[in-house]
């Protein structure tokens, strides 16, 4: 499959197969986001195919299988189709800012089998690289879920992100203990709520401060569990998603300066 006269961007790239699926970046001139992504088909082979059929309008600038093979799709200058609508940090064109990594998985639908050790051995690597070539900032390397809460589930709750952060990919820190304290949960007004979908918000997440706990902010509480504490992912704004969060903006890279 290799196209010799195509050069991947990445060392880490084994092939190139390119997708007519991409434009220009708008606005910004160089990405400083890395998207993650699970395929969410049965098969991956069938996957890479509908990322480069232009009747699918979707696309990313890598393709990880399972067993670590990694195929570079689009140029990272050029503008792949991965993210959709979203926002974070106040951004809405996620795909101009970004570069996606589409990693081959059955996901949700598919029973969410875990990602063989082969398959996230070369996202690591090829995130490292990445982050390293363009200086992401690690607080902007974020699962689809995160930019588009409610609308998408990926990569999951069984993604690795401490085993990233252990590589020096992303932010991390260890998840609170989960407590049988009370909940914020669907329905909750007030104080609490304000002060949980501001820390939300500081922290990047698209969130309206309506001061209720309304189905929007159930869905990003959820999007935050599933990145940052995966043992339980249920959209009630707990102690330990709510230590989690505090602690994680504590700890921005970026909150330092
Ligand atoms: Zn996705």
């Amino acid at each position: 499959m290799m196209t010799p006269h195509v050069r991947a961007d990445s060392p880490v790239a084994t092939e190139v197969f390119p997708s007519p699926n991409h434009g220009e970046r708008r606005g910004s001139p160089r990405p400083d986001m890395l998207i993650l992504h699970y395929t969410g088909m049965p098969d991956a082979r069938q996957a890479l195919e509908w990322l480069c059929n232009p009747a699918s309008e979707v696309s990313a600038h890598y393709f990880v299988f399972e067993n670590g093979d990694v195929a570079q799709l689009v140029p990272e200058d050029r503008r792949a189709w991965h993210a959709g609508a979203g926002s974070w940090d106040g951004e809405a064109d996620i795909n101009s800012r970004s570069i996606g990594i589409e990693i081959a998985n059955p996901g949700h639908d598919g029973g969410l089998p875990p990602f063989p050790e082969a398959q996230i051995a070369r996202v690591i690597a090829l995130a490292r690289d990445i982050v390293d070539r363009w200086s992401i900032a690690p607080e902007r390397v974020l699962a689809h879920s995160d930019v588009a809460p409610g609308r998408k589930q990926d990569p999951g709750e069984r993604f690795p992100w401490a085993r990233l952060h252990a590589a020096g990919v992303g932010h991390w820190v260890d998840p609170a203990p989960i407590s049988d304290a009370p909940s914020l949960s669907r329905g909750d007004q007030g104080r609490p709520v304000d002060e949980l979908q501001t820390m939300l918000a500081s922290y990047g997440y698209g969130i309206t401060r309506s001061g209720a706990l309304d189905e929007a902010t159930e869905a990003v509480v959820t999007a935050f569990q599933r990145h940052f504490r995966p043992a339980r992912v249920d959209g009630r704004a707990d102690a330990s998603t709510l230590a989690t969060l505090r602690n994680l903006l504590a700890s921005r890279p970026s909150a330092a300066g």
